[in-house]
């Protein structure tokens, strides 16, 4: 199903899943996506080659996967850094083959060695696809915070209003551990005249070294709250792992007090975590119990 018309319906719920990595074979992925599946997701998105890994050679064969066997909607990521127009289109044959009518259609980060080919921004990623296979549904990156490399707040809505002009139908946000950055955000967009749902990305943190390099790799602020319980929780992992879970659920549930349009759980492959996510959603009655 299109995820633009699943949005028109409802408030969604969703999970993003990242494709393994090195020698790590393909079922390993498939067990996760099985596993988040239980919680009857509106969708289910595969990242493709996040942060330079390079491993996106599988990412197609989850989302055929999600789609075809576990019968769950299928959001297949694309990025456009150092691509050809020929790769793409090789790519979007394959989700066609497959049924796959959703596509997150991303620049990618920069990396040393890979400058950009056919396409330049998210933007003329987002034009092809539509001229090219106007039935696909299309998400795009858009950034509370601002993108990374953006020099202002003004520039980045910018950015998204040509994506949103080239075709975007929907916006899936970065990670951030600060609400009220989210909030004005969007009136930012509605201001920027941004009318596509924005689809809110909440990823746990799980430890103070992981959220450390999420602060540093997509410039998400680290509230003063949020290094309290890091530091309340100790050097035990555990502890700081389950401080994470804690501040998401309570993150989201505010999220869901406030009207956001879905909710998407950057689940780092842990689908314990995930269910106890969605569990919290139950009970803060933004899903249905
Ligand atoms: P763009 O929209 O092209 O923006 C990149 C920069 O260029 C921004 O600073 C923007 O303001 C600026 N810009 C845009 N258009 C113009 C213009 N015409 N003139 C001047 N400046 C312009 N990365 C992966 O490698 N794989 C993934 O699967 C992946 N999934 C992601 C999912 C989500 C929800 C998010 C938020 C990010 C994801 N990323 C992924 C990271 C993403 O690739 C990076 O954040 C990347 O640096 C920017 O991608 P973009 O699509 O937003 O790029």
């Amino acid at each position: 199903m299109r995820i633009d018309s699943i949005l028109a319906k409802k408030q969604t719920y969703s999970y993003e899943i990242f494709p393994p990595k090195g020698e790590l074979p393909l079922e390993e992925a498939c067990k996760v996506a099985q596993e988040l599946a239980l919680d009857h997701p509106d969708w289910i998105s595969t990242t493709f080659s996040a942060g330079g890994s390079g491993n996106s050679q599988n990412t197609a064969a989850i989302c055929d996967a999600v789609q075809n066997s576990l019968h769950v909607t299928s959001l297949a990521h694309l990025t456009c850094m150092g691509a050809t127009t020929e790769t793409v289109d090789a790519y979007l044959d394959t989700l066609s083959r497959a049924g796959i009518e959703n596509v997150l259609a991303l620049r990618g980060d920069r990396v040393p060695g890979r400058e950009p080919k056919d396409f330049e921004y998210a933007s003329d990623l987002i034009a092809h696809i539509k001229s090219r296979n106007p039935d696909l549904c299309i998400g795009a990156a858009c950034y509370p915070e601002g993108h990374v490399e953006s020099p202002s707040m003004e520039k980045s809505i910018e950015a998204l209003k040509r994506k949103q002009d080239a075709g975007a139908d929907f916006l899936v946000t970065q990670l951030f551990f600060d609400n009220e950055l989210f909030y004005h955000f969007r009136d930012l967009c509605a201001r920027g005249r941004i009318k596509i749902p924005i689809v809110v990305g909440i990823m746990p943190f799980t430890s103070k070294n992981q959220i450390q390099r999420m602060a540093f790799t997509c410039g998400a602020t680290i509230p003063s709250r949020v290094i309290k319980r890091i530091i309340a929780a100790g050097e035990d992992p555990a502890a700081q792992a389950e401080a994470g879970v804690v501040y998401a659920q309570e993150q989201l549930c505010d999220l869901a007090a406030n009207g956001v349009d879905g909710l998407h759980i950057y689940s780092m492959n842990k689908p314990q975590m995930a269910h106890k996510i969605h569990a919290a959603l139950k009970e803060c009655g933004y899903l249905a119990s």
